[in-house]
């Protein structure tokens, strides 16, 4: 070998190394302290008028008293528009007995955005109207039933748009929307003290806690919302929900704080309610939370019309409505 040979090797060794150099380490990413930026999470924007619409296309119906002609034509019409926007319906019919011994139908009804993920929540509202306003100031009406314009109708109003929403930009996560029949049929007022029935209210959501529609159902907790629309509400911590499931509790309302709305998600505990959340927790063993307008002062502990004639659409708030379903919609957009 000669000089020059061997110059010419090196040279070869020498372009090899260079060439190995600069193609095949994997420390060729220029070293930084920065954290990994993630991306900016888009969150659509609640439309309220969307939501008072369908809140008074509830209403139009009249009162949705359990297993009604009426409250037939109200399950078709919600039926119809949750069909439009999730991937799948369910309608879940039973048979449950009131706080007087008479059977009652039932129609759960179910709307499922992704059923296959298991990686899911569930957002429930009752969606029937309560056969007697036995909180009425004028007694002749304590056996007329209710409107139900905040109790019952704006839940499933607020729901209603966040399943529109929920078609048109798409979660991350599975999510099950569920509309309880019969959570207002308990013992009248003036009953109570005759009748010892226990658990008279939610028997939809205990129906549907003891016989879930799907076998096997998983989610990894729930929001209920009850009167959700009138005017300056304000949502305490209800008690069953920071019993079962503090952890939602706190992220609801960390969440619907920092989004602004914390002159309705007041950080002060309330009473514990017995509504639908009570059973899912109890006896299906979800984490549910209940986001309920109490109103410490008032007759019932609630909104001043509660289970009265007084519970009619003018009683709706679009602020309320906005601040309740762009909540729900960052808790919702915010999970992965
Ligand atoms: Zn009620």
């Amino acid at each position: 070998m000669t000089n020059d040979e061997a110059m010419k090797i090196r040279y070869f060794f020498f372009i090899v190394t260079v060439v190995l150099a600069s193609c095949g380490g994997v420390d060729e990413k220029p070293v930084t302290n920065d954290k990994p930026i993630e991306p900016k999470v888009e969150v659509p924007v609640f439309n309220q008028d969307s939501a008072y619409s369908y809140i008074e296309s509830q209403v139009a119906f009249g009162p949705r008293v359990t297993g009604t002609e009426v409250s037939d034509k109200c399950a078709a019409w919600l039926t119809a528009k949750l069909s439009q926007w999730m991937d799948t319906v369910a309608v879940q019919k039973g048979k449950v007995v009131a706080y007087d011994n008479t059977g009652l139908n039932i129609k759960n009804i179910i709307g499922s955005y992704l059923p296959g993920n298991n990686n899911r929540i569930f957002l429930c509202s009752h969606w029937d109207s309560r056969p007697y306003a036995d909180y009425d100031p004028d007694k002749a009406n304590h056996r007329k039933p209710i409107d139900g314009a905040n109790d019952g109708a704006s839940g499933v109003g607020v729901l209603l748009e966040i399943a529109r929403i929920i078609s048109t930009v798409k979660p991350k996560i599975g999510i099950d929307i569920i509309f309880f029949d019969a959570e207002d049929y308990g013992t009248p007022g003036d009953l109570q003290d005759q009748t010892h029935k226990e658990d008279t209210w939610g028997l939809g959501s205990q129906f549907w806690a003891k016989s879930l529609h799907e076998s096997g159902y998983y989610a990894r907790y729930g929001i209920l919302l009850d009167m959700v629309g009138a005017e300056n509400a304000q949502f305490h911590q209800e008690g069953f929900s920071k019993y079962y499931a503090p952890d939602i509790v706190r992220k609801v309302w960390e969440t619907a704080r920092s989004a602004g709305f914390s002159d309705y998600f007041v950080m002060t505990e309330g009473n514990p309610i017995t509504d639908d959340h009570y059973y899912i927790n109890k006896i299906a063993n979800i984490p549910t939370i209940d986001i309920i307008h109490t109103e410490p002062g008032t007759r019932g502990g609630f909104f001043t019309h509660w289970h009265t004639m007084g519970d009619t659409m003018d009683k709706i708030n679009k602020n309320t409505l906005y601040a309740v379903g762009q909540s729900l919609l960052h808790v919702i957009y915010g999970e992965k």
